[in-house]
């Protein structure tokens, strides 16, 4: 994001007495120095450039970078999205049956579901910047992958979580949202779930965001004519979470939670993951891997996170 942009719309306007223009001053400063405002990304996304890090594959480096010819007075500024279809490559999530026999790997329909979520919002004058955009994991390192090829190593997972927040803290973007499907032992687990961190500076807005996420899943499930359970919104830290084996009493998603001084650093803004459906019961697994179905939550994304975005101050 443009801070220039930013401070331009508040600037003082012609022939406003001295004593206004120091109180525009005022707010003009304040504005400035609040951390995590949307628009406070800014400083993470500068930070990140300077390590100079490659930009893994499907960044948008060119739609991200602000355009120094833009007018001052641009009438409202671009809003980024951060998308992050969960797992890739070696890595491939949880997996299911279709009531047809075929296996579907959570890998898949992330990627499905997050490249026709990127075309609507993309369509809406929206900025996305993606995780990934293929079924390789920008950044992996041999050491990530398990000796056998099968998965990452417990490390390896870390390792990419950090490199998909870093890269959603450098894109500068307003919201963050996480794809993935749930699996479960028990085939008859069935519904819709959303998970925000309540421990972040953000928690309010990434509340609101995963109440609207979830919201608008179950009813484009159940307008496609499936009678999806809306299993909830959940904080993270009320739940036992699984963890992962190198973060330790760590209750939080690693990609929504807070920082780990010298193993974790957070992600930067609201965030929301969502589980879409369970691929452990057939006919989720079914669902989850049609085209119609995948459009249509790529769809309820996109009303969400459009909504979430309309009451967001610039
Ligand atoms: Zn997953």
């Amino acid at each position: 994001m443009d801070r220039r942009r930013i401070d331009s719309r508040l600037g003082p306007r012609r022939g406003l007495p001295p004593v206004l223009l120091s109180l525009l001053a005022l707010v003009i400063l304040i504005v400035s120095c609040v951390p995590h405002r949307f628009g406070g990304n800014q400083a993470a996304a500068e930070r990140s450039t300077a390590t100079g890090q490659p930009s893994p594959p499907g960044a948008a480096t060119a739609e991200t970078t602000p355009d120094p010819a833009s007018p001052a007075a641009t009438p409202s500024r671009t809003r980024v999205v951060y998308l992050d279809p969960g797992h890739g490559g070696p890595d491939t999530g949880t997996g299911g049956t279709t009531l047809d026999g075929t296996w579907v790997q959570e890998k898949d329909v992330t990627l499905a579901i997050a490249l026709r979520t990127a075309e609507r919002l993309r369509a809406a004058g929206i900025e996305v910047v993606l995780s990934r955009t293929s079924d390789e994991l920008p950044g992996l390192e041999p050491q990530d992958v398990q000796p056998d090829g099968e998965g990452l190593t417990a490390e390896g997972v870390l390792r990419d979580l950090q490199r998909r927040i870093d890269h959603a803290n450098a894109s500068g973007a307003n919201l963050l949202l996480s794809i993935h499907l749930n699996g479960h032992v028990d085939p008859a687990a069935t519904g819709t779930e959303t998970y925000y961190d309540s421990t972040r500076p953000f928690s309010d807005e990434s509340r609101r965001l995963a109440e609207l996420i979830q919201r608008h899943v179950v009813e484009g499930l159940r307008e496609a004519g499936y009678d999806a359970v809306d299993r909830g919104v959940f904080d993270q830290t009320e739940l036992e979470a699984p963890g992962l084996g190198v973060l330790p009493d760590y209750p939080h998603l690693v990609m929504l939670g807070p920082a780990v001084p010298g193993r974790l650093r957070p992600s930067a803004m609201p965030g929301v993951l969502n589980e879409v459906l369970f691929l452990s019961n057939p006919t989720e697994a079914s669902l989850a891997q049609q085209p119609e179905i995948q459009d249509r939550i790529a769809q309820a994304y996109t009303d969400a996170i459009l909504e979430f975005l309309a009451a967001v101050k610039s």
